[in-house]
């Protein structure tokens, strides 16, 4: 059964795609990297700023700060272990914004999905990428180990066969967009450092 929630096509449009919403995923970011700085490196070595360069796609009046991903490296020579911690703002590494991979696939989805053509206008996104991030949701991230145990804490259950449609409805609608964009990605958060999309290999 798809969710008939009336709300969540006008949450679609809701996407606060300005610039203070952009900042406020970037001051999300900047929490993560604090956090991840404060541990030590394994090796007992500190953590020095060693942002790496992105160019994300699907968004618009990006900040300056969207050019870099935050990220770390090791000070003592011999190591130089790198330690990216996770992101609201960037998937991994895919292309896109975090955000716009969610509400694209999820808008492919429900009872009045959206053409190919139509997301492909709004944010820029190829048939392929689109189809891809569709196999995505649907196909590996349900097998991450990420998925099998964060999904018990959503109240109520989450629908698997409809992810992210699912994810959006019970996150969105809450109050603030904003806010609940930041709540689902910091959701999310996990994969998207490295190893974060491993699959469970003890099914
Ligand atoms: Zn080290």
């Amino acid at each position: 059964m798809l969710p008939s929630n009336p709300e969540y096509t006008a949450l679609y449009h809701n996407l606060p795609r300005d610039a203070s919403f952009w900042s406020f995923l970037f001051s999300i970011d900047q929490d993560l990297a604090r956090t991840a700085r404060q541990q030590a490196c394994p090796c007992g070595g500190r953590l020095h700023s060693a942002k790496y360069p992105r160019k994300p796609r699907g968004g618009d009046n990006l900040p300056e700060e969207y050019g870099r991903r935050l990220s770390f490296c090791c000070e003592r020579d011999g190591c130089r272990k790198r330690v990216t911690p996770p992101s609201v703002r960037f998937l991994g590494r895919k292309i896109y914004l975090a955000a716009v991979v969610i509400l694209v696939a999820a808008m492919r989805q429900g009872p009045s999905p959206r053409r190919v053509r139509e997301l492909s206008q709004l944010f820029g996104a190829d048939r392929q990428t689109i189809a891809r991030w569709q196999v995505f949701w649907r196909e590996l991230f349900p097998q991450t180990r990420f998925w099998k145990v964060a999904h018990s804490r959503l109240v109520p259950a989450v629908a698997v066969e409809i992810l992210p449609l699912s994810l959006l409805n019970a996150f969105l609608g809450r109050g603030d967009p904003c806010q609940d964009w930041g709540r689902l990605l910091l959701f999310l958060s996990p994969i998207t450092i490295s190893g974060g999309l491993a699959s469970d290999v003890s099914r």
